[in-house]
């Protein structure tokens, strides 16, 4: 398999050119293709793996591909990543500006988990980007004071899933599942599939493709 097998636009076949990306990895081979098809996915996938493309580029190329569509753009936010690290959370949005470098400003992410007051999270979550990064908790205040509207989601990412449930974000989780409109697409990746990564995948994707080498 190589990336053009994927058909992606060509502005992120431009950006995987530019990141001197050859061939995909084994993740990214196995999620990508049901992942543009719209289903949902549980990865077994550590970082190192390739996990962030496989999950970035199906995303960002349905974003593409609606914002092509003659409808009026409204600004909403379809995408929301959530990991449990500001470190992560840093990282995720350099790849995202990497990979949409070529897209002028078609997409915008924003990135809430960085050292930041209330008041600018709150600015940056009304401009409406299309992604939204975050941990899991500050997304849930943001819904929980209506700042954060979920109703226009159809991309979630639970980013390294194992690590946020350890860091005790359950409830954090329920909330926003009890929040998310129908046909979400979820992306549930995570190193181990602990019993309660499991549970995650019953709340959230209960039919995903699963991909677990
Ligand atoms: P990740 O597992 O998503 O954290 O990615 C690990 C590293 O691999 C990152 O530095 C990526 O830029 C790089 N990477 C991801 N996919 C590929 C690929 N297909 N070919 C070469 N490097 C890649």
């Amino acid at each position: 398999t190589n990336f053009s097998s994927f058909s992606l636009d060509p502005r992120l076949m431009q950006a995987i050119a530019k990141l001197d990306y050859h061939t995909p990895t084994s993740v990214q081979t196995s999620v990508i293709p049901p992942a543009l098809e719209g289903k949902d996915v549980l990865a077994r996938a550590k970082t190192g793996s390739g996990k962030t493309a496989a999950y970035l580029l199906p995303i960002l190329q349905h974003i593409l591909i609606s914002k092509e569509s003659n409808a009026p753009a409204t600004a909403a936010t379809t995408g929301l990543i959530l990991v449990p690290t500001r470190e992560l959370a840093d990282q995720v949005h350099k790849v995202i500006e990497g990979y949409t470098e070529f897209c002028g400003k078609q997409i915008r992410a924003v990135n809430i988990a960085r050292n930041i007051s209330d008041s600018i999270q709150q600015s940056l979550i009304l401009d409406h980007p299309d992604i939204i990064i975050s941990t899991p908790s500050r997304a849930a205040i943001h819904f929980n004071t209506e700042t954060l509207d979920l109703s226009p989601l159809k991309y979630l990412v639970i980013d390294e899933a194992d690590l946020i449930l350890s860091y005790g974000h359950e409830n954090d989780m329920q909330v926003i599942a009890g929040a998310l409109p129908k046909g979400v697409q979820t992306f549930l990746m995570s190193a181990t599939l602990t019993d309660d990564v499991e549970q995650l995948k019953d709340l959230f994707c209960r039919h995903a493709f699963v991909y677990k080498p």
